[in-house]
């Protein structure tokens, strides 16, 4: 067997026998690389999981943290291939998600995203300042709504389900490993980032949720930005629908809220949602009441 068979084959099998540990990691600490379904996995360094595809053909990298875990990532997937990337494709433009970008420049041909990212990302550096905007890497590939490709022998899908997390948030489906990564579009049981300010929409992240469990099969796996540290970075889509319902529980509060005559500081006074308190997670900095803002926002401010 070729070096490079042997290492694909082996970091198939259970990445933590053959990847070097990067410095990034101490020794003794558990690989950030973990093998799910047929040739797709996830890397957990500092910020939104990363998910990565490694066949005899091809490589997908789906976001790319910070520079420094981006780089610890990329180490470890050229353990696994000698082949060139082919693909990376970022779930939205927050910088957990897109501040590694420069670490793959040059060493993946095309970068990926929803048609609303490039915008969002410049907008978000240049009130940042300077400095910020200079380091932008740009995706140079863009979608509308759908954008499908063949990848080796695995085929993969980009979807765009209207506003939810921000205005270009985008779920990517490897068919036949049939293994999904949702981005921010799923915090698993933690209460989550709403950018309103990027165009988020509480109501069609509702959607979003349903839409994505119905189109895809019900026993896909699903890798998510972020989770709760006790339930972690991957789920099914019985996490999804949770999402889901806490999101009609946070509009449903907060409605009954207003109705009532609160106002918007009393109806913020709360730390879980009752049948939610799970998403108060443990180190989580996010509270409830940020929420609860965004909510009340949505349901004041739009008329339609
Ligand atoms: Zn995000």
């Amino acid at each position: 067997m070729k070096r490079r068979e042997f290492l694909l084959k082996s970091a198939l099998m259970g990445a933590a026998a053959t990847l070097p540990v990067h410095k990034l990691f101490a020794a003794g600490q558990e690989s950030p690389f973990t093998t799910l379904r047929r040739n797709v996995g996830t890397f957990v360094g500092r910020g939104g999981t990363i998910g990565w595809l490694v066949n005899e053909n091809a490589v997908v990298v789906i976001d790319s943290q910070f520079t420094e875990s981006a780089q610890a990532c990329i180490s470890g997937l050229e353990e696994m291939t000698d082949l060139a990337f082919d693909l990376l494709i970022n779930t939205h433009h927050h910088g957990d998600h897109t501040e590694g970008n420069p670490a793959f420049k040059g060493k993946v041909k095309r970068i990926l995203a929803h048609q609303n990212v490039p915008d969002l990302q410049k907008a978000s550096a240049e009130s940042r300042g300077q400095e910020a905007l200079d380091a932008q890497v740009y995706a140079d590939t863009t979608y509308e709504k759908t954008w499908k490709e063949d990848v080796g022998d695995e085929t993969v899908h980009v979807t765009h389900y209207g506003p939810a997390h921000t205005g270009g948030d985008s779920v990517i489906y490897f068919e036949k490993a049939n293994v999904a990564h949702m981005g921010d579009l799923m915090f698993n049981r933690a209460h989550p980032f709403i950018d309103r300010g990027s165009g988020a929409s509480i109501s069609n992240w509702i959607t979003t949720l349903n839409s994505t469990a119905k189109d895809l099969p019900s026993d896909a796996m699903y890798i998510f930005g972020h989770g709760n540290s006790d339930y972690g970075i991957t789920g099914s889509n019985v996490d999804l629908e949770l999402m889901r319902d806490f999101f009609t529980a946070l509009l449903d509060y907060t409605q009954k809220g207003i109705a009532a005559g609160k106002s918007k500081e009393e109806i913020m006074k709360i730390e879980t949602l009752d049948g939610f308190e799970e998403f108060k997670a443990p180190g989580w900095r996010l509270p409830l009441s940020a929420n609860i803002e965004v909510a009340y926002a949505e349901l004041t401010e739009d008329n339609g």
